[in-house]
Formats: C-alpha cells, structure tokens, sequence
C-alpha cells in the first residue's frame, strides 16, 4: 500500500524529512499537493503568494517528476481532498511536516486523529524551525516574550544536525491518481498581467534558493552588519520567500554557514527572529488579530480610506515610505528597513490599524507569512512582544536622509523625483520653486503633497498612544 506524502510548506527535496521517510519506507510514494482556500478563511493566499506558489509548484513537479514521481495537485478542503486520496489509493501512511499557523494546527491534529480511526498511520514532522515553539520555556515554563532571551535559550547547546539529502529515486504507483493541471488553478495574473517585476526579480524553487544562499554567503553576509540598514544596497539574503515557501530550510543555513565568519551571527540573529515569531503566533494564535497587549484593545484608530489608499499606492508625499510601498508593489518585496519606516507612518501618522497594513502587506508580499507579518506589525505598532514603544514614531524625511543618502534607492522607485538634489530629495515640499522647476518635478501635479504634516501627525499619535499608556 502506497505512503503520501503531503507538502505544504515544505516545497523542496532535500532536508525534507517526511519525504525522506516516505521514500525509506520501501513502499510507493504518492507526492500530493492539495490548494485550500478555504481551511485558512482570512488567510487564503495573498495574489503575490499564488504567483510564487505557481512557480514553486513547477519546480517541484520537474524534480519529483526526474525521480519518477509525479506530484498529484488537488483543489478544496484539504483535510476532505487528504482522505478522498487515501481512500482511492489504498495509502495506509500518510506523512507531512507540521505548521505553525492556528488553522493548519487545528486542520491537522483532527485530519490525524480521523486517519487513525480509518486505520491509517500518520507521522509528522519539523521541517520549518530550528526549535518547535512547544521546545522553548522560560525558566517559569511560559512561553518567551523578549526576543532577546529567547534566542539564546534557543542557541544554547543547539545542534539541527546535519541536513538530509534529497532521495535519489522514489517509487511510484504504477498508475498515478487524477491530478489537475497546475495552469488551470490560475495562480498566475492574468488581465491585467502585474507580475512583470516579480518575474524580473525572482526565480521560486529549491534550486533558485540554494543559489541565493550560496551567493549571499560568498559576498554580501560579511558587510550585512552595517549594509543590511540601507535599502539602496543588496546586502540581505532575500531568502524570506523561499523560506515562505520551505524551498530551503534554516537547518540548510545553518550547516552552509561558518559560524566563526564575519556577519554570520548577526545573519541568523534575523532567522532568530523569524523562529521568534513563529513561537508567539503558536503560543498567542491570536496574533494577527488582536494585540499581544491588550491596553491596545482600547485604541482609537481612524478610518481614511482615502489616506489608505495614498499609503498603498505609494502616493503619501514622503519619498522613502513611497519608495517602499512602490517597491512593494513591483516586486512582492520591501526591504526590512523601509518596513518598518511605512509601517510605522501608516500606524502612527496615519493612525490606521496595523492590521490594515498587515492585510495589504499579505496581499502583495511574496514572502507573506502568517507569524512573521503579524509579529512584524505588532512590533512596529508598539502593541506586540519586545516591540518598539509607541512613543518612537519614525521621522520619514530622517530615516530617508540616513539609510538612503543617495537618494539611489527613492530615485529608482519614485522616478518623478530623480532630478531633485540630495539635500531635498527626502523633503520636496521644502524644495524652493527654481529648484523644483529645474528637476521638472511640479508638486501636487506630477508628485503629491504630503499627505499629513510630520510635527503635526506625530503630537497627534502621541496625543492617541497617550490616551491608553495607563500608569506603566
Ligand atoms: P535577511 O535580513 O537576509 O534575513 C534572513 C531571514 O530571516 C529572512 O529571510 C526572514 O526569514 C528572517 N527574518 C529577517 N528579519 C525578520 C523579522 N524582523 N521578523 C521575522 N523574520 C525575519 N518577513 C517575512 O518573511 N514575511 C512577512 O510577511 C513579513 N512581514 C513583515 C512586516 C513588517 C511590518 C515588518 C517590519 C517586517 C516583516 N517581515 C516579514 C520581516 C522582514 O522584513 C523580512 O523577513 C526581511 O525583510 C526579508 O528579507 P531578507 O530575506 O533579505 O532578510
């Protein structure tokens, strides 16, 4: 009787234990892939992530195909699509790698418990973390709410261990199950077509980001330290889709790296903070809905759907956080930097919700992640573990002027202003008529106006964060 292997997150051949599992176990293997838009409610793919997901999908058919095994793609209910396969197939094993989000948690230990009752084994697996969230305790055995303490718990005695090989050949049914077509599922955009940069920018799949990795780790880890601030510069691994997507996994980076190098702790102090979010969003599965402080449950965001929209589309009139949001848009990327910098004008001069931001960002990312969007919103709006305090309101003409003194990085995605000198790039309503002529740039015409006044919106967020400090 055949085993399927069921992948999720988990989108690669090598380190992939079930897979690995499934192939030991001498019996023909099933590879499933089951679409659901329907177990994870708000939380069905963004349109960046099907993009991805798409490709990814592809990647992997090629190579499970090159060992003789096709991957069976099925649409609907996950756990009904599981059970109709295992039904049609005869399996009596089923193996995946375990998620994090609260769906797939609650999907999966009821999928296990009726695939025992029909007499069929199940054995999971962690493929995703560098330690389970249910592995790391305080010394009171709580969970971890200071990122701080919980990475070196985390490091402390740590060893993942070598990574697996991907299996040289699986066994397949004779007669593979009924799949769809990946091209019918329609991931992919079509009118109108806005994936062109996300093509330009990105190759999905296994091998792609073992590229990635191998590049990064040859040239730009050893300047991340003090390069991985300026978003000008190619000096992050770009590694958060594939890691989305477990077309690689930290236990890879872990055993590629050399932990003695130069900007190599600093590194995967960043996967530290991805592990991070995972462990809040499994102990606090609430995290992308409600704030990990509740004083914040009080807090009187506004309702502009018009300023909403400036921030979405790039439109605001701060150059850097239009920047980002246009980059955003182009690519399904946004450097970590700028994350922070439009996160917190939407939240703190805008005084909208973060989780407004957090939809748009799970709609337009390629690396859109349940625990790492929500544990990054939550930091930026002062309400989540270990987060930046409300009282700290980025200035965007500042942080431009810091980490994009060049002005490459605003003149590359906001191209109006690229004739504009340094000293006002970041601030161009201060720029003076001659100057702004000059560049061509006319204010309110060709570029907007700041939407909100700096010294102005940032009393107004203090006035507001203020209101529900309480007495600590
Ligand atoms: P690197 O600097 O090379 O870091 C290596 C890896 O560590 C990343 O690939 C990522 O997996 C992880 N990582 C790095 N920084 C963080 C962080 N602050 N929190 C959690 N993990 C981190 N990251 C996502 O993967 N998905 C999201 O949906 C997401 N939403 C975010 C929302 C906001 C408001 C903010 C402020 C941050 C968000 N991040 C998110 C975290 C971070 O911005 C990205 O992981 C990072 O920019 C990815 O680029 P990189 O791969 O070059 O990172």
């Amino acid at each position: 009787a055949p085993v399927i292997v069921w992948l999720r997150q988990d989108l690669r051949l090598a380190d992939n234990p079930a897979l690995t599992h499934a192939a030991q176990s001498g019996r023909p293997v099933v590879a499933l892939y089951i679409l659901d838009d329907q177990t994870p409610g708000p939380w069905a793919l963004g349109g960046a992530s099907r993009w991805w997901l798409h490709h990814s999908l592809s990647a992997l058919g090629d190579a499970l195909a090159a060992l003789g095994c096709p991957l069976v793609l099925r649409r609907g209910r996950a756990d009904v699509a599981l059970r109709a396969l295992a039904r049609e197939t005869g399996a009596t094993a089923v193996v995946w790698n375990r998620c994090y989000e609260p769906h797939a948690i609650a999907r999966d230990s009821a999928l296990k418990a009726d695939l025992k009752d029909e007499g069929i084994s199940v054995d999971s697996f962690n493929a995703a973390l560098l330690a389970e969230p249910w592995t790391v305790k305080t010394g009171s055995g709580g969970p971890y709410k200071v990122f701080t303490p919980f990475w070196r718990a985390v490091r402390e005695g740590l060893d993942p261990g070598p990574p697996l090989p991907a299996p040289r050949k699986l066994f397949a049914l004779p007669t593979p199950p009924d799949g769809d077509r990946l091209a019918d599922w329609g991931l992919l955009p079509s009118r109108p077509d806005w994936a062109g940069g996300l093509r330009d920018a990105w190759t999905p799949g296994e091998a792609a980001a073992q590229r990635r990795l191998a590049d990064f780790l040859a040239q730009a880890v050893r300047r991340y330290p003090e390069g991985r601030d300026y978003p000008a510069r190619p000096l992050t691994s770009r590694l958060s889709p594939h890691l989305h997507f477990g077309e690689i996994s930290p236990r890879q980076i872990w055993a590629a790296v050399d932990h003695d190098g130069d900007g190599v702790a600093e590194f995967l102090r960043e996967l530290g903070w991805r592990e991070f979010c995972h462990h809040l969003l499994y102990h606090f599965p609430d995290l992308p809905q409600r704030p990990l402080n509740p004083r914040f449950e009080a807090f009187a965001w506004g309702d502009d759907p018009a300023a909403l929209a400036a921030w979405q589309r790039g439109r605001t009139g701060y150059p850097i956080v239009d920047a980002g949001m246009r980059e955003l848009w182009a690519t399904g990327w946004m450097h970590n930097r700028v994350r922070m910098v439009v996160g917190s004008f939407l939240v703190k001069h805008l005084l909208l919700p973060w989780t407004a931001g957090q939809a748009w960002f799970w709609d337009t990312l390629v690396d859109a992640d349940l625990a790492n969007n929500a544990g990054g919103w939550q930091w930026i709006a002062g309400c989540g573990a270990d987060a930046a305090p409300y009282f700290r309101v980025f200035n965007p003409v500042l942080q431009g002027q810091k980490f994009d003194s060049g002005g490459d990085y605003v003149r590359r995605w906001v191209p109006e202003l690229a004739g504009l000198p340094d000293s006002v790039l970041h601030q161009p309503w201060t720029a003076d008529p001659l100057t702004l002529r000059a560049a061509g740039v006319r204010l309110g015409t060709d570029y907007p106006h700041p939407v909100v006044d700096h010294k102005a919106a940032r009393q107004r967020a203090l006035d507001t964060f203020g209101a529900i400090k309480g007495d600590n």
